[in-house]
């Protein structure tokens, strides 16, 4: 008998014998017992980059900075990057959503890139005695990533970026307030202490031939869509209409702009936001000219609030036909207005112009930024579709990212990169990657995993794909409602004084109580219930090895366990 005194005026008394449940084994009894058997987490699922976020999160909730990186860094080489800038799908699908807010996996992520030191030395490289050459063209993320997990497997890479530092959009396009150039240069150093090569300012096809890529056993082409799409109206050339790629060019070259009091942006997408908030702290008051509505902007939705909170004008269905110059040299922008009917090709709800009506307005300065398409000039035909590099146009060339057809996006193109890693790697094996992938996927939106691949490639032993767990199978009795945690901002007044960072980032405290708010949707956390419930005290748990075991001789099947645990992990099973 156990005497239990939880206050001076109340006691009682719990019915147990330890000696009896220790002699007796119970487990003669059971016609089933508990399994431990993992799910995949939504949010998991929806990242492209497969990034294992309830192990992170839990990591960093015990304070394991250093392994909730390596865990990150197993599936994405750009957590800094991404965590700053990724248009995070993780958390539109994140559980607790349904409950109360989505955990802030986004900023988790950065606080987990901020917090760590640049070192990859937990990473193990493949020793790979059949070792091979590839040569990547663009250091974007789609080429870094590609060659990241490329020598990951134990291949020789040599990178070929055409511009002079490497880093594609995120170095030359995105601006400082949103991801510093420190962050980025910290990532890309860690990526290069692998065995990679890089080799800046060649670009292929002018100062090395594609063909001359041929003594390579396999090409991974990610050259990204860098070319401007104009708006092909007249006056489209005047001296005060800018296009909006060569501005964030230029404002990323330090170079110093002097813009007048006031900027016409034409577009909805990220480009159209960069331009317009980077226009602002050039002192400028800015209005974007939209031809759809704010629903149907490309723009990560992010963006698109913190432009309207720094002062950007949003207008929208409305397109430019003509620019021209006035005497007091400003422009006259000429609009139509347009409307929304049927849908285009794309599935998007299709402008078109209202007969008859027309609108000018007068600005400075005109950045247009209605898009960006590929430079196919140095790439022969046949590797070519709709403007478009195909993905895997002969048997050793590849190609991802922004060159393909796909999302543009920092995040896919990542995973485009680690696709392609695989597909190169097993067809360098001999290997067939479309009969790979089935085995390797992570939930059913494309993601693959890395960790599972050479799981399956080094020992043989492909892991099993999970189901993905709903809502419904959380047991929301064990959680307390909680607000998310949100990053602190810049004041807008702070904010447009120059490009800093926009966004703080999270203390310790605040990121511990963040990732204290994740579910850890199908996986085991050890919060200990299935082990206080048990009432054979069959539970053992080593947080340490991360382990879960029962003693089956006491176990006597009645299934406590699973229905304690919040989050799915037990499951009873039958004896077979
Ligand atoms: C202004 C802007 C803002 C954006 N903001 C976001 C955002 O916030 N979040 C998000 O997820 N996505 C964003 N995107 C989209 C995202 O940046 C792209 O989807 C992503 O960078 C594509 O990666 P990539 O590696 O395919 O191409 P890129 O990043 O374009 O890199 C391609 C690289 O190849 C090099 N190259 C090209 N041709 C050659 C050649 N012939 N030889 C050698 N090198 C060559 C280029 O110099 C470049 O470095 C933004 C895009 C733009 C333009
Ligand atoms: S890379 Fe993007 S989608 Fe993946 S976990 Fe990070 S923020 Fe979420
Ligand atoms: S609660 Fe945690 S594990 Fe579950 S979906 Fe959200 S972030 Fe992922």
């Amino acid at each position: 008998m156990k005497k239990i005194n939880h206050d001076s005026s109340y006691e009682f008394v719990i019915p147990i014998s330890y000696g009896s449940t220790e002699v007796l084994e119970t487990g003669k009894w059971s016609f089933q017992k508990p399994q431990t058997s993992f799910m995949t987490a939504p949010c998991q699922e929806a990242c492209p980059a497969e990034i294992n976020i309830p192990q992170f999160l839990y990591l960093t909730q015990e304070g394991m900075h250093d392994e909730a990186l390596f865990t990150i860094l197993r599936e994405n080489p750009l957590p800094g990057v991404c965590g700053r800038v990724c248009f995070h799908p993780c958390e539109s699908s994140c559980l607790r959503a349904s409950y109360d807010e989505s955990v802030s996996i986004h900023a988790m992520e950065r606080f987990v890139s901020d917090a760590t030191s640049n070192q990859v030395q937990d990473i193990q490289l493949i020793s790979n005695r059949d070792s091979k050459k590839v040569a990547v063209v663009g250091a974007g993320p789609a080429g870094l990533s590609c060659a990241y997990f490329l020598s990951l497997l134990g291949h020789q890479v040599i990178i070929f970026e055409a511009k002079k530092e490497p880093g594609g959009v995120m170095r030359w396009g995105i601006p400082e307030y949103r991801l510093p150039k420190a962050v980025l240069k910290k990532e890309i150093q860690r990526i290069l202490t692998l065995p990679i090569e890089m080799r800046t300012g060649v670009k292929v096809g002018k100062d090395i031939s594609l063909d001359e890529l041929n003594q390579f056993d396999a090409i991974f082409l990610s050259p990204g869509a860098g070319v401007n799409v104009p708006l092909s109206i007249k006056g489209e050339n005047l001296e005060r209409v800018w296009r909006g790629g060569e501005f964030l060019e230029r404002i990323n070259s330090k170079e110093k702009i002097t813009l007048g009091k006031e900027t016409i942006v034409i577009g909805g997408g990220n480009t159209a936001m960069d331009v317009a908030r980077s226009a602002l702290r050039l002192g400028s008051r800015v209005t974007v000219a939209y031809r759809r509505t704010r629903k149907e902007m490309p723009a990560i939705q992010d963006e698109i609030a913190e432009a309207e909170e720094e002062g950007v004008r949003l207008e929208f269905l409305m397109q430019p036909v003509k620019v021209s110059l006035l005497k007091n040299k400003r422009l006259a922008v000429k609009f139509q207005c347009m409307k929304l009917s049927g849908l285009d090709q794309s599935g998007r709800p299709k402008a078109i112009p209202v007969k008859g009506k027309f609108f000018t307005l007068e600005a400075n300065h005109l950045i247009t930024a209605v898009g960006e398409q590929v430079d196919s000039s140095w790439i022969p035909q046949g590797l070519i579709k709709n403007s478009l590099v195909e993905v895997n146009p002969s048997p050793k060339i590849f190609a991802g990212g922004d060159a393909v057809d796909q999302p543009r996006t920092i995040v896919t193109a990542i995973a485009a990169g680690k696709r392609a890693a695989i597909s190169i790697d097993s067809h360098l094996r001999g290997e067939d990657s479309q009969e790979m992938y089935p085995k390797i996927r992570v939930g059913n939106k494309g993601a693959v995993s890395m960790e599972a691949y050479l799981a399956g490639r080094n020992e043989g032993k492909w892991p099993e794909v999970r189901e993905v767990i709903s809502y419904q199978q959380i047991n929301t009795l064990y959680f307390e409602p909680s607000r998310r945690v949100r990053m602190r901002k810049r004041s807008r007044k702070q904010a447009l004084k120059g490009f800093s960072e926009v966004n703080v980032g999270f203390n310790s405290r605040g990121a511990r109580f963040s990732a204290s708010r994740c579910f850890s949707c199908g996986a085991c956390n050890y919060c200990y219930n299935c082990y206080f419930f048990c009432p054979e005290g069959a539970v053992s748990l080593d947080p340490a090895c991360r382990t879960r075991t029962v003693d089956f001789d006491h176990c006597k099947g009645c299934g406590t366990c699973a229905k304690a645990c919040p989050r799915n992990v037990v499951k009873m099973e039958a004896w077979s």
